[in-house]
C-alpha cells in the first residue's frame, strides 16, 4: 500500500524554494492557488469544533480553502454535489440528453465564452421546456438538470451540454404526472431543429449587438456579412441532439458528470511518491490501451 501523499505536501515541502526560482514568472492567481492548497485544513485558516449532539462526542476540525484548485476540497465537493443530484432523481426512468454546437460555432464560442456558453445553455433548455410542453409531443412541464462541458475527451475545444431528464413531467393544469414512454421522450430531429433556430437568430443578435469579439483567424467576422457567410454552412445542416435512456441508469451519467464538473489538474489519490527532486504520479495513457502508467 502506497503512503497517501497530497499535492499540499509537495507544496509545502518544494513551494518556497520553487516559488524563489520562478519569481516573477508566477502569477498572483497561482500564488493565491498554491497559498490556498498550501493552507487547506491547517491551523493557518482557523478551524472549528464539531460535536455530536446525541453522543456528545467532539472534535477539532481545520476550515478547508474551498479553492476550484485544492484536489482535497473539489474531491468533498464533487461527492457532496453527486449525493445532492442523486437526491433530485425522480423514482423513475430518466434520459442523457446532450446538446453539441457544430465546430464553426465552437470557434466563435471560444473568443466569447461567457456569452455563447450562457446562449447555449439557454437555448438548449428553452427547446426542451418548449417542446416537452407542446401537446402534440409529451405535453408537459419537465424538470432539467444541465451541466456545461467545454472539453471533449480527446482534450479539444468542443463545448456541449449534458441533461439529466426525467421521464415525465407535470401536466400545464398541474393535476397530474404525464409519463413518457420508457424508450423515448422527444424526437430528437425536432429538438435539433428548434436548438439551432433559437441558437443562431439569438447568436446573430448578439453579433449585431455589438456584444462579440473576434481576433486572430475569426477577425474578419467583425463584418456582418462575413458573419453570416460563416454560419452559413451550419444553417442547413442537422444539429444533433443525442437523448437516450442511459443503459446503467442516470447514477452512472451523473457519476460521469461530477468528476468532470470538479476535476482537477491531479487529484491527490494519482500521487505516488516525491523526494528533494521529483515527484512520481500514476497517469493514464489514452493513446494505448488499458494499463495505468506511471
Ligand atoms: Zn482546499
Ligand atoms: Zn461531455
Amino acid at each position: 500500500m502506497r503512503a497517501s501523499i497530497e499535492v499540499a505536501d509537495i507544496f509545502r515541502a518544494a513551494g518556497p524554494a520553487y516559488r524563489a526560482a520562478n519569481a516573477g514568472h508566477l502569477s498572483l492567481a497561482q500564488l493565491k492557488v498554491m497559498s490556498a492548497i498550501e493552507h487547506c485544513r491547517t491551523a493557518a485558516l482557523g478551524g472549528h469544533v464539531e460535536a455530536c449532539e446525541n453522543c456528545g462526542q467532539w472534535r477539532i476540525a481545520y476550515n478547508s480553502c474551498r479553492n476550484r484548485h485544492c484536489p482535497k476540497c473539489q474531491g468533498a465537493a464533487a461527492r457532496t454535489w453527486l449525493a445532492e443530484r442523486e437526491a433530485d432523481l425522480l423514482p423513475l426512468g430518466h434520459f442523457h440528453v446532450v446538446f453539441t454546437l457544430p465546430a464553426e460555432i465552437a470557434d466563435i464560442a471560444f473568443q466569447n465564452k461567457a456569452l455563447v456558453y450562457d446562449l447555449l445553455f439557454r437555448a438548449a433548455s428553452e427547446t426542451m421546456l418548449t417542446i416537452a410542453a407542446d401537446p402534440r409531443h409529451l405535453g408537459a412541464r419537465i424538470g432539467i438538470t444541465a451541466v456545461l462541458h467545454t472539453w471533449g475527451s480527446a482534450m479539444t475545444h468542443h463545448p456541449h451540454v449534458h441533461m439529466i431528464v426525467p421521464g415525465g413531467g407535470i401536466a400545464p393544469d398541474a393535476s397530474r404526472w404525464i409519463s413518457s414512454q420508457p424508450a423515448f421522450l422527444l424526437p430528437v430531429r425536432v429538438v435539433g431543429k428548434l436548438f439551432r433556430r433559437l441558437f443562431l437568430t439569438r447568436l446573430v443578435a448578439l453579433r449585431d449587438a455589438d456584444r462579440l469579439a473576434f481576433f486572430g483567424s475569426l477577425a474578419h467576422l467583425t463584418e456582418r456579412r462575413a458573419f453570416l457567410r460563416h454560419l452559413a454552412p451550419v444553417q442547413g445542416t442537422r444539429w444533433v441532439v443525442y437523448a437516450k435512456a442511459p443503459f446503467a441508469g442516470p447514477e452512472a451519467v451523473l457519476a460521469y458528470l461530477s468528476r468532470y464538473t470538479h476535476r482537477v489538474a491531479i487529484s491527490n489519490s494519482r500521487l505516488m511518491a516525491f523526494d528533494e527532486t521529483s515527484v512520481t504520479f500514476r497517469y493514464k495513457d489514452y493513446r494505448r490501451d488499458g494499463a495505468d502508467r506511471q
